[in-house]
């Protein structure tokens, strides 16, 4: 494999910036552009040694810098490997970076270092999907997932059911290959058993997915309310407690098209918040069908009423929404008299909570509340989980394909169709794994990665 390079660091200013620099080549490619003090060649160093000394471009100095040098197999990408830390100011690390293009080096695609890891043996697909997770994570458990993944849980979970297949497959074979000999044939029951098992742990996997989910990548969540009820001092209070952690992503066609917040185990992606803070009174200038469209594409519907003053007939249309939907009333100015009637709302919501936007109180039982409404409270970080549609819909297919293999063998069919349908089941665990994976497919989800890592 060629050798490649990129700017593993952020693209912003920072104390240091690091080049890496990965294939067979790593080593004579940083010896060309890094100067030690000590004289030393890079290559001459062993694996997990740094030196200290200069960055070269056309025999100019452009930094001081340490080189970090691996060697293959024992490096992140499973190749040689050479990570040059210069002083992070983005000029500093762009020329490095450019002095190593001119030195023979490649330009790394997106996810390329990663790409080698996998392709090399150092990691299979879900750990490296798990390597995204990770610098994407926005909430605590959220990274505690997927650090869980990246250990290979996800890929041991697989593997056993696979394993258990592959084994039921290889006996199977071999009693139709070699008639002769005394192999001892599966009996349906320990057949259906050993199906029967991989069945359940596929169906916890898929049922816990929607849940883990929620974790990971946050609910679509929307805040409705007649206006001045303190829809966006609720979301003030959202964003702007040290308690949450903010992420905006910036949109092309508004300021801000979704902010996410993490509170405790709960991340909601709050869309359309321009909206809010736009119209400021949802039922009457946007109309209770466009609330309506909101609410409908929601995951969950924070409802804001307001506890000093009695529920109108906007309330009523706010509740009517509400029906049947995951939603959790948030009764907002308790630092004022109550007026509302308090039991009208606890008894149609599912959860009630009282704050007080203005004097900020009310968060930790909203926390809470959040955590029970999504079920993320119960989630087990620990446990494997399925982390993306890609994973999800592999999953789902060998499940389809065990169950088929249930029916033939019900409906007493010959043991091939069964063997099909368990073969088939074994190539999705695979490419789950990435044992099988097509090339475009690992393009694909490398794709998704930043350069760099
Ligand atoms: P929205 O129209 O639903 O977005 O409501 P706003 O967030 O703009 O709030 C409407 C008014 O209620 C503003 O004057 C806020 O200062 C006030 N307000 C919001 N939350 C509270 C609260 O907890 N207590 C009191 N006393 N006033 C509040």
């Amino acid at each position: 494999m060629s050798t490649v390079a990129a700017i593993s660091t952020g693209q912003a200013a920072g104390g240091i910036g690091i080049v890496r620099i990965s294939g067979e080549d790593a080593l004579s490619v940083a010896d060309r552009i890094f100067k030690s003090v000590s004289g030393k060649k890079l290559k001459d160093l062993k694996g997990y040694t740094a030196a200290y000394g200069k960055v070269y471009a056309d025999g100019n100095e452009i930094d001081e810098a340490v080189a970090l040098v691996f060697k293959a197999p024992k490096s992140y990408t499973g190749e040689d490997v050479v990570e040059i830390s210069c002083h992070g100011g983005l000029l500093v690390t762009k020329q490095t970076l450019r002095a190593a293009l001119s030195a023979g080096a490649a330009a790394a695609e997106p996810g390329e270092f990663t790409k080698r890891a996998f392709l090399n043996g150092k990691m299979d697909l879900t750990s490296a999907e798990a390597v995204m997770s990770i610098i994407g994570a926005k909430s605590e458990n959220a990274k505690s997932a997927a650090l869980n993944a990246l250990d290979g849980a996800l890929y041991r979970k697989i593997n056993a059911v696979s394993s258990s297949l592959k084994k039921t497959a290889a006996q199977m074979a071999a009693w139709v290959d070699y008639p002769d000999d005394e192999i001892e044939d599966l009996s349906d029951e320990n057949l259906s058993g050993v199906l029967l098992g991989c069945k359940k742990e596929l169906g916890e996997l898929i049922s816990r997915f929607d849940i883990g989910q929620a974790v990971i990548e946050g609910v679509d969540t929307v805040i409705i309310g007649r206006p001045n009820v303190g829809k966006s001092a609720l979301m003030n209070m959202l964003t702007g407690c040290e308690k949450s952690i903010v992420t905006s992503v910036a949109g092309t066609t508004r300021d801000i098209v979704e902010e996410t917040v993490s509170l405790g185990g709960a991340v909601l992606r709050l869309a359309d918040t321009a909206g809010l803070h736009e119209t400021g009174d949802a039922v009457e200038k946007i109309g209770v069908d466009r609330t309506k469209k909101k609410a409908e594409r929601a995951a969950l519907i924070l409802a804001v009423f307001d506890y000093s003053e009695k529920l109108t007939q906007e309330d009523e249309a706010i509740i009517e929404i509400c029906k049947g939907k995951n939603a959790v009333a948030v009764i907002n100015k308790t630092d004022l008299k109550r007026k509302i009637e308090t039991e009208k709302i606890t008894s149609r919501f599912n959860g009630t909570v009282f704050i007080s936007a203005k004097e900020q109180a009310g968060l930790t039982e909203l926390e809470k509340e959040l955590e029970r409404a999504l079920g993320t409270a119960e989630f087990d970080t620990s446990a494997a989980s399925l982390m993306n549609e890609r994973q999800y819909s592999c999953c789902k297919l060998a499940e389809e394909s065990v169950n088929e293999a249930l029916e033939a063998l019900r409906s007493g069919v010959t043991r091939d169709a069964v063997n099909v349908s368990i073969d088939c089941a074994i190539e999705k665990l695979d490419v789950l794994t990435g044992e099988r994976a097509t090339e475009s497919v690992v393009n694909e989800i490398f794709s998704r990665f930043c350069v760099g890592k």
